[in-house]
């Protein structure tokens, strides 16, 4: 991460007036040219520019219109209202490679925090450019809804900038079907304002909880959320007592007496176990890390709101009868939900992105983890088995009449948890056909067909 005027745009404008002095916030000369005599009036500019001649100053304001720049123009800088000074601070950049957890730590110097993946570990290009739900999505929508602008090298090796006023094609099938369409060197992303401590931890619950549990998962997905809440909710299987419990990650943006309240149903269970506690926004995820040599399978369905506990209770008994059988995957073994409201995301179109599965509904994994070789034909077996039910309730409640238009269009699928690799036309849904077209604009000879193949 560095300046919040893209390292792309500032090239640009080098190209474009190669004699420019132009000041970024890793330059040494930065703090003493963003001073201003009122202290108030001094703001975080993205760069500061020095034209010296009037086709310089009207070249710097065509560009800075753009790329939709806000600018100031500064004399003594004597101004007491702030008028010569400006402030992009809101966007963050991020470089192709980049993982959220180096993104959140330089962030929170600047008191901002992106939607990024609950995970630290995951890098921020395949959770942006395929969906993205984390602990902020339920305020501020999907990783693809707060992407605006990205550096992509094509696969003819052209370089090319694409956001809403460039290449809004492009930009539109990066939003969510990114890695089918080229390399991303640079992610222009919106940045939050992050200055409170965040309220998370684990907790950990008997089976026998579930309603409870389920009902305040229906509560964070629907309108009482007013985007602080999220929930995330594990189901696994306890050595010690021998039957699957329930592990719950509570996450609230706000004070810790709000979040109590708010998770009052919770905590009036008494967990066994209760890690929550106010932590920094970089804090906040767990790295889920499980060592290497457990072997992994992952399939994932969505769940129409409000979440059905009767259901919900057949599949968990299921998950525990599965790990009686095949001891081998119960200690690490998962079923999760990732809670989050879902008015941010559902208020962008169906088609307004690449991405299609927006709806009033929730992600579950089935993630059975296990040693012996021998048994992964007996671990696939039943997680098909598992997905297949989470299907079928989906589709049938798809067709209920009153259900709205956007959860009607989605897919039911999330491509970043598709772990057996389903057919473009289940992922992209209502938005396939858009996507080929374009396909055969941006990448005729399929050079990116790893990811998903379009063609
Ligand atoms: C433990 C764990 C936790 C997770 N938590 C979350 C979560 O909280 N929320 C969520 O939404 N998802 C989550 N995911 C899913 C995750 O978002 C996807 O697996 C995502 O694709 C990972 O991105 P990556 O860059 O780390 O992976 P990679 O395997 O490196 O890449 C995945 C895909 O993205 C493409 N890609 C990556 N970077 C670029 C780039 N710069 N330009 C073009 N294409 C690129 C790759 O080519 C590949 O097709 C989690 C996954 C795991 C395993």
């Amino acid at each position: 991460m560095s300046s919040p005027i893209s390292k792309s745009a500032i090239d640009e404008l080098h190209t474009l007036i190669p004699d420019l002095k132009i000041i970024t916030p890793d330059s040494p000369e930065y703090e003493a040219n963003i001073d201003r005599w009122f202290f108030l009036s001094i703001k975080r500019a993205g760069a500061v520019v020095f034209p010296t001649s009037v086709a310089d100053t009207s070249s710097i304001l065509r560009f800075t219109q753009k790329h939709s720049i806000p600018i100031a123009a500064k004399g003594g800088g004597h101004g007491l209202r702030g008028e010569s000074s400006t402030e992009e601070g809101n966007k963050i950049i991020a470089r192709g490679g980049a993982l959220w957890s180096e993104v959140y730590a330089e962030a929170e110097k600047f008191d901002l925090a992106p939607v990024g993946g609950i995970c630290p570990d995951v890098g921020v290009g395949g959770f942006v450019l395929h969906g993205g739900y984390g602990f902020l999505s339920s305020a501020h929508g999907l990783g693809v809804d707060n992407m605006l602008e990205v550096e992509v090298v094509l696969a003819d090796g052209s370089v090319v900038c694409a956001s809403d006023s460039e290449n809004q094609d492009l930009f539109w099938a990066m939003k969510g079907a990114g890695g089918c369409f080229g390399i991303v060197t640079e992610f222009v992303l919106k940045g939050h304002e992050q200055k409170n401590e965040v309220w998370t931890g684990k907790m950990i619950f008997p089976k026998t909880t579930l309603k409870v549990v389920v009902e305040m998962g229906n509560r964070i997905l629907e309108r009482e959320n007013k985007g602080n809440a999220v929930m995330g909710h594990f189901w696994g299987y306890s050595t010690e007592s021998e039957e699957v419990m329930l592990a719950i990650i509570p996450f609230y943006n706000g004070p810790q007496n709000e979040a109590e309240e708010f998770f009052a149903p919770l905590l009036e269970l008494n967990p066994i176990v209760n890690k929550a506690k106010m932590v920094p926004f970089s804090q906040s995820g767990d790295s889920a890390t499980v060592a290497g040599k457990w072997r992994k399978l992952s399939v994932a369905r969505s769940m129409i709101t409000p979440m059905n506990a009767d259901f919900l209770e057949e599949r968990l008994n299921e998950f525990e009868e599965f790990l009686q059988k095949v001891p081998d995957a119960r200690e690490q073994s998962i079923v999760g939900f990732e809670i989050m409201g879902t008015r941010a995301l559902t208020s962008v179109k169906q088609n307004e992105t690449a991405f299609a599965d927006r709806g009033n509904h929730t992600t579950v994994r089935i993630i059975p983890i296990y040693l012996n070789e021998d048994n992964y034909e007996v671990c696939k077996k039943w997680c098909f088995e598992m997905e297949r039910k989470f299907q079928m309730e989906f589709e049938q409640r798809q067709k209920d009449p009153l259900l709205d238009e956007t959860t009607r269009s989605s897919t039911g699928v999330y491509l970043n948890y598709d772990g057996f690799g389903l057919s473009a036309k289940t992922i992209f849904g209502v938005n396939y056909e858009r996507l080929v077209e374009l396909k055969k604009k941006y990448d005729p000879q399929n050079v990116f067909k790893n990811c998903v193949d379009l063609l």
